[in-house]
């Protein structure tokens, strides 16, 4: 059996050990970090990722333990006028074939850490090299160990060490733009808001919704221009007057959800165009190592686990030898869909109004014919 090492155990990581223990490939994982951490973050499942979680069987534990909206809200930032009204709850489920539910990131994380084995995790192991000289790959990781593979998975994220050394990319571009975001107790509010809405400003907007079944916890991502934000702390405390003053025209009842919140964390926000090449020979990328994309369609971990699923399906009956076509294949087959949602993504205009939802939504990583 061929040994695969995936770096990072991250959205995309995980889901792609699973997809390919499915298919009877076992894979070591191997992440920077020495231990999870759980970081106040929400997370959307659209029906495309949630038909993904369903293979996996984690269907009815995410169902359980997130929030379905019957209806998402988009607001002028200033009147609170409704610009649109995106119908969600049983009509989604309905007309997509799968819910659509958001969470807690760590809740979904811990789902996708549960289906795999716990002692093919690796901690506390940077990748720094990939020796791709003779007929083994042979990685090399911070604490100066190293280990032989045939084939590499880079799920190693926005800031892909993997990325690098296969294409010698540059680093992502900063957008000028920062997210704000926190989960905190509904009840700090002391006042109903919707269930889920986004309040669109001009070149800043407030996304907020319930992460849970009793609509106990609330998350929101606030996104506004600090074009001299330093990047080197990209997931730094944020100042929470800074944030508020960046707001102070907006709606009362968004406003709101930035009062009441306790504290707060704040990102850069980077991306990239689509990259031109994702693999070479038995190394491939997955996830954001190779589209990373803006929130602004909430399709970044769901693209990731799709990625996993088409992956596993071009490498099943692959033999050693076979790697690089497969990896060539899943590429052809994952580019064109993942192109446009980084493009999509990056205008911001998802939802403002009616949006064209059914290429995204119907689309089932499992069955969607392979080219
Ligand atoms: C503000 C914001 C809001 C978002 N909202 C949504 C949403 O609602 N819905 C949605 O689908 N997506 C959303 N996303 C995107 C989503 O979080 C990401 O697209 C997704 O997590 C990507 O998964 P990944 O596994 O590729 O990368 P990550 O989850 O970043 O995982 C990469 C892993 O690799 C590890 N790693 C990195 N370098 C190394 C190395 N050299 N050696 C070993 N390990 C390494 C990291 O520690 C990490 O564990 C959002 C993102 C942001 C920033």
């Amino acid at each position: 059996m061929p040994a695969i090492a995936i770096i990072g155990a991250g959205i995309a990581g995980l889901t792609a050990a699973a997809t390919l223990r499915k298919i009877g490939l076992k894979a070591a994982i191997y992440e920077q970090a020495q231990a999870f951490a759980r970081i106040g973050a929400g997370i959307q499942m659209n029906p495309n990722a949630m038909k993904i979680l369903r293979g996996l069987g984690l269907e009815a534990r995410i169902c359980s333990i997130g929030f379905a909206p019957e209806r998402g809200y988009n607001r002028e930032w200033d009147t609170g006028e409704i610009t649109y009204l995106h119908p969600m709850g049983a009509q989604i489920e309905q007309r997509f074939g799968a819910p659509d539910i958001s969470l807690h990131r760590a809740e979904l994380h811990s789902a996708l850490l549960s289906i795999n084995p716990p002692d093919i995790i690796h901690f506390d192991k940077k990748l720094v090299g990939i020796d791709r000289n003779g007929s083994h790959l042979r990685l090399t990781f911070g604490d100066g160990g190293k280990v032989q593979a045939d084939a590499v998975i880079g799920a190693d994220g926005v800031h892909s060490t993997v990325l690098d050394i296969l294409f010698g990319a540059a680093e992502p571009r900063f957008t000028g733009q920062v997210a704000y975001r926190a989960i905190y107790r509904s009840e700090l509010l002391g006042a109903t808001i919707d269930d889920r809405v986004k309040w669109w400003g001009p070149d800043r907007h407030i996304v907020s919704y319930k992460v849970d079944p009793r609509r106990h916890e609330l998350y929101f991502i606030a996104s506004t221009p600090e074009p001299d934000f330093k990047i080197e702390s990209w997931s730094a405390r944020g100042d929470l007057d800074q944030l508020r003053s960046a707001f102070t025209g907006f709606h009362r009842d968004a406003r709101i959800i930035l009062d009441a919140c306790p504290e707060v964390r704040k990102w850069a926000l980077v991306e990239r165009d689509p990259l031109a090449r994702w693999s070479e020979d038995r190394i491939v990328l997955i996830g954001d190592a190779c589209h990373p994309m803006l929130p602004y369609m909430a399709q970044g971990a769901g693209s990731s686990m799709e990625d996993a699923v088409v992956l596993a399906r071009c490498l099943e009956g692959a033999d050693l030898e076979g790697f690089g076509d497969a990896f060539r294949r899943f590429e052809r087959n994952r580019k064109e869909r993942t192109s446009r949602i980084q493009l999509g993504a990056r205008q911001n205009v998802w939802m403002r109004s009616a949006p064209d939802t059914a290429w995204l939504y119907e689309y089932d990583a499992w069955t969607v014919p392979l080219v």
